[in-house]
């Protein structure tokens, strides 16, 4: 367990978000419900993206005997609650530092491989005939405050000279006429790439594409001991064991125990939380001279992330609380609540209808991370896409169902993403550096 209150991680609860009342229910027979005593080739812990799109790929494409635990109802956990942005990239290092860490080819196929990764969710969903109801085209990088343009003005230069990736600088005054205004507004870069899209649907399916194509999918099924049993994994839950002879950990941001400390000890879960308001009128969406579908981030460390839900309800995400406890989340919603009004005073008295949070994972390293364990080389894991999984969780499931299935090898994965995360000195001091972080984070975003 980690330092957070225990209720984030009470899987039979729902996340209260909006998307859990407006998404079609999974396909009877998709969710087997709690498992019993079975044995099978492979056992993924995690019914999230990861998870179910490696139980999809090693089932569709190498007929593998495949079975998914999934702690509460398939996609509960981030994949079914996230803000729905679909964009690039998975990490926490600014691109110099990604060149300057991995070199420049190494970067390049990173950042390559999570552009097909953006494609490959909206393809996988047409070829497999959901809606996602995707949104916009590409994504707005704001400056929140003046000095914050220059830093977007050479991310944009690294991106057309290193990738070869066009996005487009806009002024202030451009983006107040052509997208929108508010007081934390002073210019943005376009990203050509990007939509947004129901991240609950999404869940789905690729859970009713896995069980589809033949994978065992239990929800209500958290795995609370793991033993060895000679050359195989013995997986104990409340109902009954799996036992497999290889594992995928595919939990991410609420990996609980009992998981190997080589992972669990080595992520950092940070709470994410979203507000989304009612549906605006046109009088409302006209205060604030909104015209764009496309998802929007600001400059600010602690990001302030939003876009404009079909139904015109505003949806507007934040990072800050690290406790999870009920009193420090309604705080967290006061606060976020204040800042929207700050942010966008056009929408100040518009009335919240939803407000949930969730866990990211992040590490050290700054880079998701995919791989096997050095000393259990039959489990493999793909986790760490530091906020931002909705496009590289599932091409990172799909990948580890390749490398298991031997299509790939290790070397296929990009290195930045390949391998455990870096260790953390005193991983116990976690929810302490990460306050310190924060503390630190505020300061810098003043
Ligand atoms: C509020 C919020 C907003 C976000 N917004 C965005 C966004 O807009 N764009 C973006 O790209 N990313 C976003 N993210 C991140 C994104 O949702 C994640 O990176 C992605 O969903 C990770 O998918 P996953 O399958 O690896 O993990 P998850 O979806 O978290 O799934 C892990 C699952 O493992 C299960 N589990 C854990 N331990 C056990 C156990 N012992 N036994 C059985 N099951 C277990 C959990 O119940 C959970 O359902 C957001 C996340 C949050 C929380």
């Amino acid at each position: 367990m980690t330092w957070y209150h225990p209720g984030m991680y009470d899987a039979a609860k729902p996340a209260g978000s909006i998307w859990e009342e407006t998404a079609p229910p999974l396909p009877a027979g998709t969710d087997l419900g709690p498992c019993g005593d079975e044995t099978c080739e492979v056992a993924i812990i995690g019914g999230g993206y990861t998870g179910l799109s490696c139980a999809f790929h090693l089932a569709s494409e190498f007929s593998t005997d495949v079975r998914l635990l999934e702690a509460g109802t398939l996609g509960w956990g981030a994949s079914g609650r996230n803000g729905g942005f679909c964009t690039l990239p998975p990490s926490s290092l600014p691109l110099q530092s990604l060149l300057a860490r991995f070199g420049e080819a190494e970067a390049k196929r990173f950042i390559f491989s999570q552009l097909e990764a953006i494609s490959f969710v909206r393809s996988f969903a047409a070829k497999q005939g959901f809606a996602i109801e995707p949104q916009g085209e590409g994504e707005l990088h704001v400056a929140h405050a003046p000095s914050r343009y220059a830093g977007l003005a050479e991310e944009s230069r690294i991106l057309k000279e290193k990738f070869g990736i066009s996005a487009k600088l806009l002024p202030r005054e451009e983006v107040t006429e052509r997208f929108y205004d508010s007081r934390e507004q002073f210019g943005a870069l376009l990203m050509p790439t990007g939509f947004g899209l129901h991240p609950l649907r999404l869940a789905r399916g690729l859970a009713a594409a896995a069980a589809r194509a033949g994978a065992k999918l239990h929800g209500a099924s958290p795995v609370i001991r793991w033993e060895r049993k000679g050359a195989d994994h013995l997986l104990v839950t409340p109902s009954g064991t799996i036992r497999a002879r290889r594992v995928v950990v595919a939990t991410n941001g609420f990996t609980r125990s009992p998981m190997p400390p080589a992972l669990a000890d080595r992520i950092i879960p940070v709470m994410s939380n979203i507000l989304v308001t009612r549906p605006l009128t046109d009088d409302e969406i006209a205060t604030q001279n909104w015209q764009t579908e496309s998802p929007c981030a600001n400059t600010r460390s602690l990001l302030f992330y939003y876009r404009m839900l079909p139904d015109r309800r505003f949806l507007f995400g934040a990072r800050g609380d690290t406790t999870g406890k009920p009193e420090d989340g309604a705080r967290m919603r006061r606060y976020m609540e204040r800042r929207l009004g700050e942010v966008f005073p056009g929408w100040a008295q518009v009335e919240i209808t939803h407000s949930w949070r969730g866990f990211v994972c992040m590490s050290l390293g700054g880079t998701p991370s995919i791989g096997s364990l050095p000393d259990e080389p039959s489990v493999y894991f793909a986790l760490g896409y530091h906020g931002n999984g909705v496009a590289a969780a599932p091409w990172s499931g799909r990948m580890l169902a390749q490398v298991i299935g031997d299509k790939e090898d290790f070397s296929a994965i990009p290195a930045a993403m390949r391998g455990v995360p870096a260790s953390i000195p005193f991983p116990a001091l976690r929810g302490w550096y990460l306050r310190a972080a924060l503390g630190y984070y505020r300061l810098m975003d003043l």
